[in-house]
């Protein structure tokens, strides 16, 4: 059974069956310190369509999402699932701007950050980017690694000796929210958090979708321009539209409990 969370009472929806917290970017940023001030180990996932799709057809990810201490809807798409499913959830918290708010909150209270994945260098280049913005922040350390498990006992070592306090994952999903799951036990990190591409946008590898664009929800179009080669992935769009609408209009129902 997941933890109840301390302090601040977050909703959870389901959205095709896939489980999700309705709750603020403000809030989350309050478990955040909650979990820091209960101590122990928690897991934090950036909820998009893409992993609603992928827990629907992949048992070990779809028990992670169950088993998450915070599951933060990252993305439009959800919060347009939430209205037509009636799993209201009130607001995009995007996985980028909430480890940007997580790691400005690291330099006002202390806490050590530590930036695991992407290709190599491009970890150091986004902790530097963080630390220039963020005064006073501690990099508790920096590695590119990979989510093969020939690569965890180097990983795990480096990050004992570390022992930072918030843990970033950027290995893209499943592989880093299945990483964390797996090894979070021997860790027991106060918080670690799958990022996908976050470090690439930090580090500025990748431009992120102009304001516009991400207030409009066409932060995937902008990614598809950007980078063609996602066009397979990125079916997983519409798909999870058509989902949303068979689960709603379809035979069964308002679908908020179908896998
Ligand atoms: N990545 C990695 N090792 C891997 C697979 C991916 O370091 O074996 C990194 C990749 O360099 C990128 C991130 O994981 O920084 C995944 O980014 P993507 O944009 O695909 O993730 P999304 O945001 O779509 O989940």
């Amino acid at each position: 059974m997941p933890r109840p969370l301390p302090m601040i009472e977050a909703p959870v929806r389901r959205i095709l069956g896939v489980r999700v917290h309705d709750v603020t970017m403000e809030e989350a940023l309050r478990i955040v310190d909650a979990f820091l001030a209960e101590g122990g180990a928690h897991q934090i996932c950036t909820v998009n369509p893409e992993f609603v799709m992928h827990a629907r057809r992949n048992l070990p990810f779809f028990q992670v999402l169950e088993r998450a201490d915070l599951n933060v809807p990252d993305g439009v798409g959800l919060l347009w699932a939430g209205r037509i499913l009636n799993q209201p959830l009130r607001e995009r918290v995007p996985g980028v701007e909430f480890m940007e708010a997580l790691a400005a909150r690291a330099a006002e209270r202390g806490w050590r950050i530590f930036l695991l994945g992407a290709a190599e260098g491009v970890a150091a280049r986004a902790a530097t980017a963080l630390r220039s913005r963020y005064p006073g922040l501690t990099i508790a350390g920096t590695f590119a690694g990979s989510p093969r498990p020939e690569d965890a006992p180097e990983i795990l070592e480096r990050l004992r000796t570390a022992q930072p306090d918030l843990l970033f994952v950027a290995y893209g999903a499943p592989q880093q929210d299945l990483w964390i799951a797996r090894y979070q036990p021997e860790l027991r990190i106060p918080v670690a958090m799958g990022v996908g591409g976050a470090f690439d946008f930090i580090a500025g590898v990748v431009p992120r979708a102009p304001r516009w664009m991400r207030e409009h929800g066409l932060e995937w179009l902008y990614r598809l321009i950007q980078q063609p080669w996602r066009w397979r992935r990125m079916l997983a769009l519409p798909r999870f539209v058509l989902a949303v609408l068979a689960a709603r209009y379809g035979s069964g129902g308002t679908g908020a409990g179908a896998v």
